[in-house]
């Protein structure tokens, strides 16, 4: 059984979800933010964590 989870980023500024990255649970707690190029604002801004439906 595999213990990373599929997280989503979604960009903080629009909201839109523009990547998606996998999150080991057991080794990193923290919520992951990360800066990434977002296609709709058209800059790089930061991506946070979201929850995949
Ligand atoms: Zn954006």
């Amino acid at each position: 059984m595999s213990q990373d989870n599929l997280i989503a980023l979604s960009c903080s500024e629009c909201k839109r979800i523009n990547y998606h990255s996998k999150r080991n649970k057991k080794k990193v707690k923290e919520k992951v933010s990360l800066k990434k190029y977002c296609p709709w604002c058209g800059k790089h801004t930061l991506h946070k964590e979201a929850k995949l439906k």
